[in-house]
């Protein structure tokens, strides 16, 4: 499930940030805060993996007490230990991560699972923002997740359940507008139980595989 941003955090979170945004950003790549991502390939890939509700909340929990949470930060950790083998520099988010304010990186997605609450429902779905500064690229990226996800885990994508709170996920408008980002529902705890928890592995190789695409320059 998406969190929406709330206008009450705005005045916190900024200020909070201020600090602790340049501290991360200037040891990686000091240029990174002043001069727009332009550039689609670099030399090693920065990627943001955001394991969603971690630091936050349960998110969904299921009527025997498995939460979202726990799935999310499971296969977000895999995801970034698959790219960073890779040699990419690949940081894993929390929920309301303080560095997410302007955040720069060639891409950045957001791990989430749907509810427990229709039953036997399977599915995932993709989505960006639905008002995004570059829709190219967004487009690109949702399209290689998609494509590379649905090919690993062979359950559907599910377009019915795209929901508004997707499209205006918060992290989506917290970031630097020109970070390519997305984010994913990998499943519904009730009907893709199975996979999410005990196939953890297929569903972050998924996630990696539709980065690679993206960031490497394949075709969806
Ligand atoms: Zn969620």
């Amino acid at each position: 499930m998406p969190i929406v941003a709330v206008a009450t955090d705005a005045e916190g979170v900024s200020e909070e940030s201020e600090g602790l945004v340049v501290i991360p950003l200037s040891t990686a790549t000091p240029v990174a805060t002043s001069v727009p991502v332009s550039t689609p390939t670099p030399t090693v890939p920065r990627v943001g993996i955001i394991a969603g509700h971690t630091g936050s909340d349960s998110g969904a929990v299921c009527p025997d007490g498995l939460q979202e949470v726990t799935i999310n930060d499971n296969v977000a950790r895999q995801v970034v230990a698959i790219l960073s083998a890779r040699g990419w520099s690949v940081t894993q988010l929390e929920e309301f991560d303080a560095r997410l304010t302007g955040y720069t990186a060639d891409a950045l997605v957001s791990i989430h699972a749907d509810s427990c609450t229709l039953v036997d429902r399977s599915g995932y779905k993709v989505a960006r923002a639905e008002s995004s500064s570059i829709p190219d690229a967004e487009d690109r990226l949702t399209a290689c997740l998609s494509q590379r996800y649905g090919e690993h885990t062979g359950i559907p994508f599910d377009p019915h359940t795209i929901t508004y709170d997707m499209r205006r996920y918060h992290a989506l408008y917290e970031i630097n507008p020109n970070t390519p980002a997305a984010i994913i529902e990998t499943g519904f705890m009730s009907g893709d139980r199975e996979l999410l928890t005990e196939r953890s592995d297929v569903v972050a190789r998924g996630i990696a595989d539709g980065l690679i695409c993206f960031i490497e320059g394949e075709s969806p």
